[in-house]
């Protein structure tokens, strides 16, 4: 009888284990391209030692130590996440800042797409009425009147793509003087600016709440000035004595509502330079693969994006911290680099105050994967970022303040990640998943990139690209990158829908609040 050959990748030429492709996984017997002979059943996406490994000996993938063997792993073994011993996360204090010397791009002209230019300056992809909220109190409410909205308004106002209930946890029951309550407070603010609500946003409050409804819109007071000039919103509280009931707040809500419907109904889309594009990258559901497949694709399109002069932002600190020692050195500037190094440090100590660390962060799914520790997932997270040099760094919460490559610091947590972003400002996400979620948000399209063919056909009314095409040979991570790039002008134009919207699939925003409650 002959043996089964099966596929595996080996990423980097020091790797003493490789992956296993093969859809289903491989039996003992079968034998590698390179002659390791597999003593047990491996499960596809997992590891294969390719050497004998001796107890306390490194294990390495990417190049870099995931692991140290906790016992000795023969050649042709499965190696889990239960025989490695964990490495600690890299020192803070002795990395170096911008040393890399950057890759030298060729700008890229000529990529444009049809979008709503804003008065800020800023570009929407989408062309949707916001509903800010200041506490949960009205989010019932609100709600309801989205519904109406839809069924009953926006028939009328054909320019218009939807409206969106900014509806959330946090305003009251809060320590709202807290140090920390910053962040949750500067990211609603942020979320009613983003470039797809066209400035058009209204606020719904109850009235008694800590989070009074005009901080909301409060333009930022700059250092050496006063106070700047008021955004042009409309605020409603649910408890002012003109509201006699329910159907009263709800017939002044809509009569709010349809005035900025107007104005918003006048915006038409224009043709404006992909330099226009702020893309939030982010992975959620990570396999073995998506290090090999989506998020090097995703990471070549992030390049291209750089290269058309656009702004692309990727975050998650607990999937960047053991693998700083590879981005520090891509930073633009030391100040830059002290930032990044200080958003590390945060988080290491939020982390701690909990009593947890960054091993924290991986899922029974991540392990079934094939991942066996956050310094494996972390390793191939960060190549969604790419080769560009980091231009900046910004807090949870704060909006993007450069074109070229920002890193965002945000939880990994991918509802959190993804209102952070869209409070930094994106007006276009890529998702890559491996094990799959039907991710979706209402406020900006979703592009979901799958890591494996497998997930692809399994659900494919709900994945937009398929990266698994990668890792059987069928496409190159240039040709997938490409079509992401692609396919993100196209959706931003408004020419194609992603599944998310297609199917009406819309997660909620979740807030990140480090601060206590009370
Ligand atoms: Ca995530």
């Amino acid at each position: 009888m002959s043996q089964v050959t099966g596929v595996s990748i080996k990423v980097h030429p020091d790797d003493n284990v490789a992956i296993v492709v093969d859809a289903g996984g491989l039996s003992a017997g079968s034998l590698l391209a390179d002659g390791v002979e597999l003593l047990d059943a491996v499960p596809q996406g997992h590891k294969v030692a390719l050497e004998d490994i001796v107890r306390e000996q490194p294990v390495l993938r990417y190049g870099e130590v995931i692991g140290y063997a906790l016992e000795d792993i023969a050649r042709g073994r499965w190696v889990n996440e239960g025989m490695l011993r964990m490495p600690e996360a890299p020192s803070l204090d002795t990395l170096p800042l911008a040393t890399r010397r950057p890759p030298m791009f060729e700008p890229l002209d000529d990529y444009t797409f049809e979008g709503f230019r804003n008065n800020d300056g800023s570009v929407g992809t989408r062309n949707v009425l916001g509903i800010a909220t200041s506490v949960q109190c009205v989010a019932g409410v609100t709600d309801h009147v989205v519904q109406r909205i839809k069924r009953e308004l926006l028939p009328r106002f054909p320019n218009v793509d939807d409206v969106v209930g900014l509806t959330h946890s946090y305003g009251c029951g809060v320590a709202i003087n807290a140090p920390a309550a910053i962040v949750p407070i500067r990211t609603l603010q942020n979320l009613a600016r983003n470039p797809n609500l066209g400035g058009e946003v209204m606020v719904v409050g109850l009235g008694c709440e800590k989070l009074q409804p005009q901080r909301l819109v409060e333009p930022p007071v700059l250092p050496g000035t006063t106070a700047g000039q008021a955004a042009p919103a409309s605020i409603l509280s649910l408890q002012d004595e003109r509201f006699a009931g329910f159907a009263a707040m709800v017939d002044g809500i809509m009569a709010m509502a349809e005035a900025h419907l107007e104005k918003l109904n006048r915006r038409t889309r224009e043709t404006c330079p992909a330099s226009e594009l702020v893309v939030g990258m982010q992975c959620g559901g990570s396999d073995a693969f998506s290090g090999l497949t989506a998020n090097p694709a995703v990471g070549f399109a992030a390049d291209l994006i750089v290269r058309a002069g656009g702004s692309v932002m990727f975050s998650e600190v607990t999937e960047v911290r053991d693998a700083i020692h590879l981005l520090t050195p891509r930073v633009a500037d030391e100040e830059t680099g002290r930032a990044l190094l200080r958003e590390m440090a945060w988080y290491d100590d939020y982390l701690r105050h909990g009593s947890a660390d960054r091993s924290a962060n991986t899922t029974p799914g991540n392990k079934k994967g094939g991942l066996a520790n956050i310094v494996e997932k972390a390793m191939g997270s960060i190549i969604k970022s790419g080769n560009s040099p980091i231009v900046d760094v910004i807090g949870p919460g704060e909006r993007i303040r450069r074109r070229g490559l920002t890193f965002a610091a945000t939880p990994a947590s991918d509802f959190i990640c993804g209102t952070l972003q869209l409070a930094a400002g994106m007006n276009m996400h890529v998702f890559t998943t491996g094990r799959g979620t039907p991710y979706g948000l209402a406020m900006v399209p979703v592009i979901k990139v799958a890591t494996n063919s497998r997930l692809a056909r399994q659900w494919f009314d709900l994945i937009d690209v398929d990266a698994g095409r990668i890792a059987t040979g069928d496409a190159s991570i240039e040709d997938i990158g490409w079509e992401i790039f692609r396919l993100i002008l196209d959706v931003a134009s408004g020419r194609q829908d992603v599944a998310a919207d297609r199917l009406g699939l819309h997660n909620d925003l979740v807030l990140f609040n480090p601060a206590p409650v009370t």
